[in-house]
């Protein structure tokens, strides 16, 4: 006689979450901030609603299972409700990046046969121009003025009551996000109804990022990327009030809505945070933020002074690490209790660090010799696998990131200290090869980061006609302040190898960057590809 388990078989869908968003968390408030600076409010009772409206107006329309819905928008109310909505319909959620170039947003588009597009109407003058590069959708339905498209509201209003939704599987896909692109072409990630499910409830528990009905967040991460890291979709999950910022993500406007929505956690790249931290030091006592306000920096390295000069300012910075390809959240970076009394230099070294791996999720890091050891010296590429983590890209493009054994290859390199902190060093790609010796450049610029005079610091590998390869530094400093490529190289003299210090230092107004707010060092090196030559 066979022996089984006596649970219930519940498949872990996206209603789950919509379910529980209408019966017990159905009061708690989504705040949106629209174009022309006017907040709306509405609930999450309200919201899982009209996501059902959209659902059956989907299916009424002619959306099947696996159909792509594109959406072109800001965060706010009605992106949560297709969050809900299109994937309730059995569709797909293809969340469009509005910062890509529009020949760019249009190939992606079309490499995911979207079928309907959700567009808002300020975004309307780019998607024209995204249609004219290509793209083709059968139905656009826009929030706002529609012009001679679908209005949102009409076409939630379409919606048969009667039109029954189909039944969903756990590994049905539930929405699909495509990488940046850095390297070769963008490819499509899609993530299923399960590993969304799994990725909210472990995003949530404390030693994550620690989130609950206590929490107001303001996610201002895009909604484009990496679904807003999944936040969303754990904020309904657990009843934690929602403000979406809309197209506002300037300093100024986000301190005021953190103010005055009593915001308890932010999230964005590092970039948003040094904006913020510029305006509460030039406005000293403007706004009154909730006391120990915590903000999830991930995207890309949170310098170790950040997390300091927060502190000083009352707010506590929570830094996280993760991909496209990882929901996105792989690892989160907090001092255990055993290191609680560590002195302070090793408390904020390990808060810069990039973590240890969530719940559920593991990570390895192997060179050529195989897994490295946890010594913090020995670097190599970092793996990772788990329910949330993708197996392949759609369409089975470059299998050889996986390894035969089910790892995926992130492209990061990185190394682990004895207490299982991963400390990233660089991404393969923008290592620097100098005489044969490996130079990490991420190492050099969050170190010049944390100079007094310096804003923002980005380091590139550099053709050099005897070494192959020299470090180059980009450097923004503060507004007002001063510092000679000098004072830059002694700053960092005590702390690496001399090989390692830059041969030069450029002062420029800004570094670019990409959509996604990280150092932009191919361009980078083209603009200094003849700086040694
Ligand atoms: P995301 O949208 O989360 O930034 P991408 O797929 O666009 O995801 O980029 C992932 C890459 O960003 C990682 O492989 C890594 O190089 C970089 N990155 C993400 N988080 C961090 C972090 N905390 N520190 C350093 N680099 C990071």
């Amino acid at each position: 006689m066979s022996f089984s388990a006596t649970m219930m078989d519940v498949p872990l869908t996206i209603d789950l979450v919509v379910d529980r968003a209408e019966r017990w968390t159905a009061g708690i408030e989504v705040v949106s901030r629209r174009p022309d600076k006017s907040i709306t409010r509405t609930t999450y009772g309200d919201v899982a609603k009209r996501a059902r409206r959209l659902a059956r107006a989907l299916v009424g329309a002619g959306i099947r299972r696996g159909d792509r819905v594109a959406t072109l928008m800001w965060n706010h109310s009605e992106h949560l409700e297709c969050y809900f909505g299109i994937p309730l319909s059995g569709g797909v959620t293809h969340t469009l990046n509005l910062r890509l170039h529009p020949d760019e947003i249009a190939y992606i588009a079309n490499d995911a046969s979207d079928r309907f597009a959700i567009v808002d109407d300020c975004l309307l003058p780019l998607f024209d121009k995204v249609v004219a590069a290509g793209a083709k959708f059968e139905k656009v339905i826009v929030v706002g003025k529609a012009g001679d498209h679908v209005p949102y509201e009409a076409f939630l209003a379409s919606a048969n009551e009667s039109t029954t939704l189909p039944k969903l599987a756990e590994t049905d896909p539930l929405g699909v996000c495509y990488t940046s692109g850095t390297t070769g072409k963008p490819k499509g990630v899609v993530y299923s109804h399960k590993s969304t499910v799994l990725h909210s409830i472990v995003a949530a528990v404390p030693d994550s990022l620690g989130l609950s009905r206590a929490d107001t967040l303001l996610p201002v991460v895009p909604m484009f990327h990496v679904n807003a890291w999944g936040l969303p979709y754990t904020c309904a999950l657990v009843g934690a009030k929602l403000v979406f910022p809309g197209p506002h993500l300037d300093a100024a406007s986000l301190l005021e809505l953190f103010q005055n929505e009593k915001v308890t956690v932010g999230a964005g790249v590092p970039t948003i945070w040094l904006g913020i931290r510029e305006a509460l030091d030039a406005n000293p006592g403007k706004w009154t933020l909730q006391p120990g306000l915590r903000m999830i920096v991930g995207g890309s390295a949170a310098p170790e002074q950040m997390i300091r000069d927060f502190d000083r300012l009352g707010m506590t910075l929570l830094h996280a690490w993760g991909m496209t390809e990882t929901s996105p959240i792989g690892t989160v970076s907090r001092v255990p209790p055993h290191l609680a009394d560590a002195d302070e230099d090793t408390r904020y070294r390990l808060r810069a660090r990039q973590g240890t791996p969530t719940p559920l999720v593991d990570i390895c890091i192997r060179n050529d010799a195989g897994e490295v050891p946890a010594d913090d010296k020995t670097s190599g590429e970092l793996m990772i696998r788990g329910p949330w983590i993708s197996a392949s890209y759609m369409g089975g493009h470059t299998p050889d990131r996986w390894t035969s054994d089910g790892w995926f290859r992130t492209g990061d390199v990185a190394r682990m200290d004895q207490h299982g902190f991963i400390q990233l060093v660089d991404r393969v790609a923008d290592q620097i090869k100098s005489g044969g010796e490996w130079i990490s450049s991420q190492e050099l610029e969050n170190t010049l980061m944390g100079h007094p005079a310096v804003k923002e610091a980005a380091v590139v590998g550099v053709p050099h006609p005897k070494w192959s390869e020299r470090p180059l530094a980009a450097v923004v400093l503060k507004p007002g302040a001063t510092a000679t490529a000098d004072e830059l190289r002694d700053f960092l003299a005590p702390k690496f190898a001399k090989f390692w210090l830059p041969d030069a230092f450029v002062f420029v107004d800004a570094i670019p960057r990409t959509s996604a707010g990280k150092f932009k060092k191919t361009e980078l090196r083209d603009t200094y590809a003849k700086h040694f030559t």
